[in-house]
């Protein structure tokens, strides 16, 4: 298996009131090439965090205390100089976001926008600029691309604007591409749509996938392995069909039990009760421990490390305690 992004050790802090308060703790995942990778987590959870940080897009109070980000085994995202990352950007890994309208400028046609990238990325004249820009449109099911080329981003429907995201994102032929909640903003059919859309691209572009979640549907539908985040920690990483058929943590029982209940109508919808802690409210022992009906004496004093639960499966929960550890 070749890694295409490893992140190693990652724990990030906030500043603020001249103290440090820890939001992503000892983060470890690999992505594959050709990978579909996903995170999954409530808001607050460090999932766009963890993006934000591979795209070294982390706003000014936070900080990387320690770990690194291996694109290819080879290049440290958190080590690379700011002219490197705007190479990186765009061209090797590219981001789309919930919301296409932020993204794209208000100010300029369509054209402009998705040529952009190339003119800034590569050395095509004005003419092939325009040729793949129309090509790719197509390829993201615009039927009309070179009418399309001359609107403006507010004269678009939302899938519109996120099939346009998508089309500037796997323009330059990147090795990954990270999705954060992209279809989060779009409704039920077009959503389907969309992640369809991103499935087949990417992998007739050999690209792998890291898909950021709320929603365990959009798991299931379009990863192959995922990482559960909670407070900023993983505390589930298995493949996608272990963590539906055996989910171990009960944070993620939690979640499931959520989504069945909605698929339930005779059942009353359950959501797991509680909001995750904020940095300052950390207090040591496992993160959860306030929400989670199995915590015992030993929950809410010691941190539990990853343990592994079964075949390329680990779950943080001293529940597991007898295993193997495999990190902290
Ligand atoms: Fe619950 Fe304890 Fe496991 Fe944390 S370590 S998830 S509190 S049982
Ligand atoms: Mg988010």
């Amino acid at each position: 298996m070749n890694p295409v992004l490893e992140i190693k050790n990652l724990s990030i802090d906030l500043h603020a009131d001249r103290k440090k308060f820890n939001v992503i703790n000892n983060v470890n995942l690999t992505i594959n090439k050709k990978q579909k990778y996903g995170i999954v987590g409530e808001s607050g959870s460090g999932k766009s965090l963890t993006s934000l940080s591979i795209m070294n897009l982390l706003p000014a109070p936070l900080n990387i205390r320690e770990g690194k980000i291996l694109f290819e085994e080879s290049k440290d995202l958190t080590k690379l100089p700011n002219k490197e990352m705007l190479k990186v950007r765009g061209n090797d890994i590219s981001m789309i976001f919930q919301e296409p309208m932020t993204a794209l400028d208000p100010l300029y046609p369509i054209e402009h926008q998705i040529m952009e990238v190339l003119r800034f990325h590569g050395t095509y004249s004005r003419k092939q600029m325009k040729e793949l820009a129309i090509e790719m449109l197509e390829k993201v099911g615009i039927s009309r691309p070179k009418q399309l080329m001359a609107e403006y981003p507010h004269q678009l429907s939302g899938g519109m604007r996120q099939r346009i995201m998508i089309a500037i994102a796997l323009i330059c032929n990147p090795k990954l591409l990270i999705a954060d909640e992209p279809t989060t903003a779009l409704d039920v059919t077009i959503q389907a749509q969309i992640l369809d859309l991103m499935s087949d691209l990417t992998e007739n572009y050999d690209t792998s996938i890291l898909m950021i979640t709320h929603d365990l549907g959009v798991i299931a539908e379009t990863c192959e392995r995922v990482a559960v985040m909670y407070s900023g920690e993983i505390v589930e990483e298995t493949t996608v069909e272990n963590l539906f058929s055996n989910p171990t943590h009960p944070y993620t029982i939690g979640l499931l039990e959520s989504v069945k209940s909605l698929g339930d109508r005779t059942r009353d919808l359950y959501s797991i009760p509680g909001t995750v802690p904020t940095p300052k409210q950390l207090t040591g022992g496992c993160r959860f421990a306030s929400r989670c009906p199995y915590a015992t004496a030993i929950c809410r004093e010691q941190a539990p490390p990853l343990f592994s639960v079964g075949t390329d499966h680990q779950s943080r929960c001293w529940l597991y305690g007898k295993e193997e550890v495999i990190n902290g």
